[in-house]
Protein backbone atom coordinates (compact mmCIF):
# COMPACT_ATOMS: atom_id res chain seq x y z
CA UNK A 1 0.00 0.00 0.00
CA UNK A 2 1.32 3.62 -0.80
CA UNK A 3 1.53 5.96 2.09
CA UNK A 4 -0.26 8.92 2.26
CA UNK A 5 2.04 11.29 1.37
CA UNK A 6 2.64 9.45 -1.82
CA UNK A 7 -0.70 8.87 -2.70
CA UNK A 8 -1.17 12.63 -2.24
CA UNK A 9 1.91 13.81 -4.62
CA UNK A 10 0.03 11.52 -7.26
CA UNK A 11 -3.09 13.40 -6.86
CA UNK A 12 -1.37 16.32 -7.42
CA UNK A 13 0.31 15.09 -10.66
CA UNK A 14 -3.36 14.07 -11.76
CA UNK A 15 -4.72 17.53 -10.76
CA UNK A 16 -1.99 19.29 -12.98
CA UNK A 17 -4.42 17.73 -15.86
CA UNK A 18 -7.69 18.36 -14.57
CA UNK A 19 -8.52 21.29 -13.28
CA UNK A 20 -9.82 24.23 -14.60
CA UNK A 21 -7.25 27.61 -13.67
CA UNK A 22 -10.40 29.71 -12.31
CA UNK A 23 -11.03 26.39 -9.48
CA UNK A 24 -6.83 25.72 -8.97
CA UNK A 25 -6.62 27.58 -5.76
CA UNK A 26 -9.91 26.24 -4.35
CA UNK A 27 -9.27 22.74 -5.13
CA UNK A 28 -5.36 22.43 -3.77
CA UNK A 29 -7.00 23.86 -0.80
CA UNK A 30 -8.83 20.76 -0.51
CA UNK A 31 -6.07 18.64 -1.38
CA UNK A 32 -4.29 20.11 1.79
CA UNK A 33 -7.35 19.52 4.02
CA UNK A 34 -7.32 16.03 3.05
CA UNK A 35 -3.86 15.29 2.93
CA UNK A 36 -3.77 13.23 5.90
CA UNK A 37 -7.05 11.45 5.74
CA UNK A 38 -7.26 7.75 4.15
CA UNK A 39 -10.71 8.71 2.69
CA UNK A 40 -10.34 12.01 1.56
CA UNK A 41 -7.39 11.04 0.08
CA UNK A 42 -8.49 7.74 -1.80
CA UNK A 43 -11.65 9.99 -2.59
CA UNK A 44 -9.76 12.25 -4.33
CA UNK A 45 -7.42 10.14 -6.07
CA UNK A 46 -10.72 8.31 -7.62
CA UNK A 47 -12.27 11.22 -9.07
CA UNK A 48 -8.83 13.02 -10.48
CA UNK A 49 -7.88 9.85 -12.31
CA UNK A 50 -11.03 9.29 -14.11
CA UNK A 51 -13.30 12.50 -14.23
CA UNK A 52 -16.86 11.87 -14.06
CA UNK A 53 -17.80 13.39 -17.48
CA UNK A 54 -14.30 13.28 -18.75
CA UNK A 55 -13.62 16.91 -18.85
CA UNK A 56 -11.80 19.63 -16.54
CA UNK A 57 -13.74 19.67 -13.59
CA UNK A 58 -12.42 19.33 -9.46
CA UNK A 59 -14.29 18.53 -5.86
CA UNK A 60 -15.04 21.86 -4.70
CA UNK A 61 -16.80 20.39 -0.96
CA UNK A 62 -17.42 16.52 0.06
CA UNK A 63 -20.20 16.05 2.29
CA UNK A 64 -20.92 13.03 4.46
CA UNK A 65 -24.24 11.21 3.33
CA UNK A 66 -23.51 7.63 5.60
CA UNK A 67 -20.72 6.15 7.55
CA UNK A 68 -20.75 2.71 8.56
CA UNK A 69 -17.84 0.12 9.66
CA UNK A 70 -15.21 1.95 8.01
CA UNK A 71 -17.46 2.93 4.09
CA UNK A 72 -18.26 6.49 3.94
CA UNK A 73 -21.05 7.58 1.42
CA UNK A 74 -19.68 10.49 0.21
CA UNK A 75 -21.77 13.06 -2.02
CA UNK A 76 -19.10 15.28 -4.05
CA UNK A 77 -19.94 18.43 -5.28
CA UNK A 78 -17.65 20.10 -8.13
CA UNK A 79 -16.15 23.24 -9.21
CA UNK A 80 -18.88 22.66 -12.09
CA UNK A 81 -21.63 22.52 -9.99
CA UNK A 82 -22.01 18.44 -10.73
CA UNK A 83 -22.65 16.08 -7.80
CA UNK A 84 -21.51 12.70 -7.61
CA UNK A 85 -21.97 10.02 -5.04
CA UNK A 86 -19.25 7.76 -4.29
CA UNK A 87 -18.47 4.93 -1.64
CA UNK A 88 -15.43 5.02 -0.15
CA UNK A 89 -13.18 2.94 2.36
CA UNK A 90 -9.29 2.44 3.37
CA UNK A 91 -9.02 0.68 0.38
CA UNK A 92 -10.38 2.67 -2.36
CA UNK A 93 -13.27 4.94 -3.56
CA UNK A 94 -15.82 3.72 -5.67
CA UNK A 95 -18.15 5.80 -8.22
CA UNK A 96 -22.10 5.32 -7.91
CA UNK A 97 -22.77 8.06 -10.68
CA UNK A 98 -24.98 11.14 -9.79
CA UNK A 99 -27.50 11.71 -7.07
CA UNK A 100 -30.16 11.35 -9.25
CA UNK A 101 -29.36 8.40 -9.97
CA UNK A 102 -28.32 7.07 -7.02
CA UNK A 103 -27.43 4.09 -4.25
CA UNK A 104 -29.55 1.69 -5.79
CA UNK A 105 -27.87 -1.78 -5.14
CA UNK A 106 -29.91 -3.51 -1.78
CA UNK A 107 -26.47 -4.59 -0.66
CA UNK A 108 -25.33 -0.97 -0.01
CA UNK A 109 -29.07 0.21 1.32
CA UNK A 110 -29.44 -2.43 3.80
CA UNK A 111 -25.50 -2.04 4.90
CA UNK A 112 -26.03 1.74 5.74
CA UNK A 113 -30.15 0.67 6.88
CA UNK A 114 -31.75 3.17 3.91
CA UNK A 115 -35.36 1.56 3.47
CA UNK A 116 -34.78 2.53 -0.28
CA UNK A 117 -33.31 4.32 -2.86
CA UNK A 118 -35.71 7.36 -2.22
CA UNK A 119 -34.72 8.05 1.42
CA UNK A 120 -30.81 8.63 0.28
CA UNK A 121 -32.47 10.91 -1.88
CA UNK A 122 -33.89 12.84 0.33
CA UNK A 123 -30.68 13.33 2.05
CA UNK A 124 -28.71 14.34 -1.03
CA UNK A 125 -31.84 16.37 -2.37
CA UNK A 126 -30.66 19.07 0.38
CA UNK A 127 -26.78 18.77 0.11
CA UNK A 128 -26.11 22.05 2.36
CA UNK A 129 -27.97 20.05 4.80
CA UNK A 130 -25.34 17.54 5.14
CA UNK A 131 -22.05 17.99 7.28
CA UNK A 132 -19.10 18.28 5.48
CA UNK A 133 -16.63 15.01 5.53
CA UNK A 134 -13.85 16.28 7.92
CA UNK A 135 -10.62 13.71 8.06
CA UNK A 136 -9.60 12.38 10.84
CA UNK A 137 -8.41 13.79 13.67
CA UNK A 138 -6.46 12.41 16.87
CA UNK A 139 -9.16 13.77 18.66
CA UNK A 140 -11.77 11.68 16.57
CA UNK A 141 -13.81 8.65 18.31
CA UNK A 142 -12.92 6.39 14.84
CA UNK A 143 -10.16 3.66 14.24
CA UNK A 144 -7.45 6.22 13.55
CA UNK A 145 -6.61 3.61 9.84
CA UNK A 146 -10.23 2.22 8.52
CA UNK A 147 -12.69 4.93 10.35
CA UNK A 148 -14.89 2.17 11.88
CA UNK A 149 -16.40 3.71 14.87
CA UNK A 150 -16.38 2.78 18.77
CA UNK A 151 -18.14 -0.96 18.81
CA UNK A 152 -18.40 -1.57 14.98
CA UNK A 153 -16.09 -3.98 12.75
CA UNK A 154 -13.05 -2.85 11.29
CA UNK A 155 -12.54 -3.08 7.62
CA UNK A 156 -11.12 -6.74 6.95
CA UNK A 157 -6.96 -6.00 6.64
CA UNK A 158 -7.36 -3.01 9.21
CA UNK A 159 -3.71 -2.83 10.69
CA UNK A 160 -5.89 -2.40 14.29
CA UNK A 161 -8.01 -4.98 14.25
CA UNK A 162 -7.31 -7.63 17.32
CA UNK A 163 -7.30 -11.16 16.47
CA UNK A 164 -9.70 -13.02 18.44
CA UNK A 165 -7.38 -16.07 18.35
CA UNK A 166 -4.11 -15.04 20.28
CA UNK A 167 -5.17 -11.17 20.65
CA UNK A 168 -2.24 -9.87 18.23
CA UNK A 169 -2.76 -7.68 15.41
CA UNK A 170 -4.69 -9.60 12.94
CA UNK A 171 -2.78 -8.47 9.88
CA UNK A 172 0.66 -9.47 11.13
CA UNK A 173 -0.40 -12.71 13.37
CA UNK A 174 -0.12 -16.27 11.87
CA UNK A 175 -3.55 -17.57 13.08
CA UNK A 176 -5.18 -16.53 9.80
CA UNK A 177 -2.95 -19.00 7.96
CA UNK A 178 -3.36 -21.74 10.83
CA UNK A 179 -7.16 -21.27 10.87
CA UNK A 180 -7.34 -21.67 6.90
CA UNK A 181 -4.28 -24.59 6.78
CA UNK A 182 -2.72 -22.41 4.02
CA UNK A 183 0.17 -20.15 3.68
CA UNK A 184 -0.85 -17.78 1.69
CA UNK A 185 -4.11 -15.95 1.28
CA UNK A 186 -4.99 -15.37 -2.91
CA UNK A 187 -8.75 -16.68 -3.46
CA UNK A 188 -11.14 -14.95 -2.06
CA UNK A 189 -13.26 -17.61 -0.83
CA UNK A 190 -10.70 -17.88 1.71
CA UNK A 191 -11.00 -13.96 2.50
CA UNK A 192 -14.79 -15.17 3.21
CA UNK A 193 -13.74 -18.17 4.93
CA UNK A 194 -11.39 -16.35 7.32
CA UNK A 195 -14.50 -13.77 7.59
CA UNK A 196 -16.76 -17.02 8.75
CA UNK A 197 -13.94 -18.34 10.88
CA UNK A 198 -13.74 -14.84 12.80
CA UNK A 199 -17.41 -14.55 13.22
CA UNK A 200 -17.77 -18.08 14.80
CA UNK A 201 -14.30 -16.87 17.24
CA UNK A 202 -16.07 -13.50 17.91
CA UNK A 203 -14.26 -10.82 15.90
CA UNK A 204 -13.34 -7.98 17.98
CA UNK A 205 -14.72 -4.29 17.55
CA UNK A 206 -13.11 -1.35 17.24
CA UNK A 207 -12.67 0.23 20.96
CA UNK A 208 -11.08 3.76 20.87
CA UNK A 209 -9.15 2.16 24.25
CA UNK A 210 -7.48 -0.08 22.02
CA UNK A 211 -6.43 2.24 19.71
CA UNK A 212 -2.54 2.84 18.72
CA UNK A 213 -1.41 6.23 19.13
CA UNK A 214 0.07 6.29 15.67
CA UNK A 215 -2.04 6.83 12.08
CA UNK A 216 -1.45 3.14 11.26
CA UNK A 217 -2.13 3.83 7.61
CA UNK A 218 1.38 4.30 6.43
CA UNK A 219 1.86 1.01 6.32
ZN1 LIG B 1 -9.79 -0.23 11.89
ZN1 LIG C 1 -3.64 -14.14 15.91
Amino acid sequence: MKTLAERKKEIEFLMGYAVPEAQAEAAAALLEKYGADVIGLNLLHSFYLRLPEGSEDSVSTVRLVARRQGVFLLLVLTGNALQYLYLVNREGAHILGTPAEGLVEREFLDFFGFADSAAVAALTGKPERLQEYEPYSADSDLCPSCHADEGEYHTLGCPVEICPWCNGQLTYCNCRFIKLGTDSMEREAQVDRLLELLEEAGRIVFRKKDSPAYPGTDD
